[in-house]
């Protein structure tokens, strides 16, 4: 009997955690941060304590309360006490391993809680993405997915106090990586991943570092699926298990630029007869998709006549959406001005897909660097800087020369905008998705006044419309989803026919109820905690 227990990505979006236990081996599916319930509680300025450790996210339901599972070095005194009459506790030991789908934080952000010894497995595109955002990122206790300090908990005068146990180094977590082996990377990607891009980084401990393998470890038999999906590296598992293959489908989609993965995913997965499918359904309610394609094309459109600044505001992390923009700017005669974060991604890319640009060599690509930051830049920014010194652009240059730029901006960036003082008859190009929560919509609310107040022609930009939020009709076409359309799912369920569906990472599971009735598959919709054995 196989158990299938899931402890995120029910009626939300992300946060994805689901236990595999075959007898006595046990896998974890994903181990995501969960969006949803945190901004419940959490803001900004609101966050789980670090000092804490495990206490607060425990206390407030955004980990499951297993035992055995987490770092030791995050548990505070008498701590389990508390947790062992709570709903869904167990005692939990023998996880073999996380299959991580991809490196968006919703699928992987809570593996920083996991025991150290807990190995990932991922695509090397994956484990290096998850590197590069934290080396760049702000990485947060709860977000330290590929390494972190150990910490100890005191407990003086009653206060809880987070302490770096002084003299100990970095953690590396270890990453089996699926789909090459580890011998055939370069001694640059060796080193990138022990160490990072340049050998002696000032203030930084060193890391204790774990080499990648291969699958060595698992005594499951396991299948790497690459998959389209709004970030590059995106797998679907297939598992082996006593009561024959179940496959994972991580987030994907039919209609970006590696369509044909999803396409053969399908295929290969089919072959294997599966016993049970855990598929996602963000997008189940969506009738059809945007293409990638078509946001070259109507992108081209929007800025070709323009004749200030281009900002062009598309999802982190999303390397074919940034490459689609770096022919958009060709193309209209403009550069490309990326930040130093996307800069590092990209330098993080090539150490496995040569044919992403080389930043150094590429012509229509420059580094913008921010105006305050610059004068006290961390040290990773201070080295991709220096490295790519005839790159580097500021406030001053973008603003002198409004109409040679397309600038890749979100939200968290307009701050530069008293800086550059965008010229009349510049553009706001937006390329991301609409707003899903209230949240969201007061930063909408915000963009929108930002754009009004630096007299910003907004494209694509949604509107409040009666409490909904509408992009203008001639502006469409601008944001090709990272998900697939309902009936892109329902085709991706009878490509692969399980005899099981279990729906996740979804506020509409039963979408697969209503559409999938007679087709003999068998859907089944899980609950938080819940169980269901295949
Ligand atoms: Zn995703």
């Amino acid at each position: 009997m196989v158990k299938l227990t899931f402890y995120g990505g029910i009626n939300e979006i992300g946060g994805n955690k689901i236990l595999l236990e075959d007898g006595e081996r046990r896998l974890f599916l994903d181990f995501g941060f969960p969006y949803k319930r945190h901004k419940q509680f959490y803001e900004e300025y609101l966050k789980p304590r670090g000092g804490a450790g495990l206490l607060d996210p425990l206390a407030m339901g955004l980990l499951p309360p297993l035992e055995g599972l987490y770092r030791d070095d995050l548990m505070t005194p008498g701590l389990w006490h508390q947790f062992r009459k709570a709903e869904h506790y167990r005692k939990l030991d023998g996880v073999e391993g996380v299959l991580l789908s991809h490196a968006h934080l919703d699928h992987s952000g809570y593996i920083s809680f996991l025991k150290a010894d807990i190995p990932v497995y991922s695509t090397a595109v994956t484990a290096f993405i998850s590197k590069a955002m934290q080396d760049s990122g702000k990485a947060d206790f709860d977000q330290q997915v590929c390494y972190f300090t150990p910490t100890e908990l005191k407990k003086p005068e009653g206060w809880q106090q987070e302490a770096c146990l002084s003299g100990v180094s970095a953690k590396q977590r270890q990453f089996c990586i699926s789909d090459v082996k580890p011998e055939a990377l370069s001694p640059e990607a060796v080193q990138f991943w022990n160490w990072g891009f340049w050998e002696k980084r000032p203030k930084q401990k060193e890391l204790v570092s774990c080499p990648m393998t291969g699958h060595g470890g698992c005594s499951f038999n396991l299948r790497c699926f690459p998959v389209d999906h709004s970030i590059p590296g995106a797998c679907a598992w297939g598992i082996e298990t006593s009561a024959g293959w179940i496959i994972y489908s991580g987030d994907l989609r039919r209609h970006g630029k590696r369509a044909e993965f999803t396409s053969r995913f399908i295929e290969q997965a089919n072959q294997l007869n599966p016993r049970a499918l855990i598929l996602e359904g963000t997008n189940v309610q969506r009738p059809d998709n945007v293409f990638e394609r078509d946001v070259y094309d109507n992108g081209v459109k929007a800025i070709k006549g323009a004749s200030g600044l281009v900002i062009a505001d598309f999802p982190p992390r999303d390397v074919d959406r940034l490459l689609t923009f770096l022919q958009i700017a060709r193309d209209t005669g403009r550069k490309l001005a990326i930040l130093p974060k996307d800069a590092y991604l990209l330098k993080t890319m090539r150490l496995l897909e040569l044919d992403t640009p080389d930043i150094v060599r590429d012509d229509s690509i420059v580094i913008y660097q921010e105006t305050v930051a610059s004068k006290n830049p961390k040290v990773w920014i201070r080295n991709i800087c220096q490295e790519c010194g005839s790159k580097i652009v500021l406030a001053e240059d973008i603003s002198s020369a409004q109409d040679q730029f397309i600038l890749c901006f979100s939200f968290w960036d307009l701050n530069e905008l008293p800086s550059i003082r965008p010229a009349p008859g510049s553009l706001y190009v937006f390329s991301s998705s609409e707003p899903h929560d209230e949240e969201q919509e007061i930063d909408f609310r915000r963009l929108h006044r930002w754009l009004d107040h630096f007299g910003l022609k907004a494209f694509g930009l949604p509107v409040e419309k009666n409490g909904d939020w509408e992009i203008p009709e001639a502006e469409r076409g601008l944001h090709a989803s990272g998900h697939a359309c309902g009936p892109d799912l329902l085709e991706v369920a009878r490509g692969i026919k399980p005899e099981v569906l279990i729906p996740v990472h979804s506020e509409h599971p039963d979408f697969y109820t209503e559409h999938l009735s007679g087709s003999g598959m068998d859907v089944v919709l899980p609950t938080v905690g819940g169980t269901i054995e295949v």
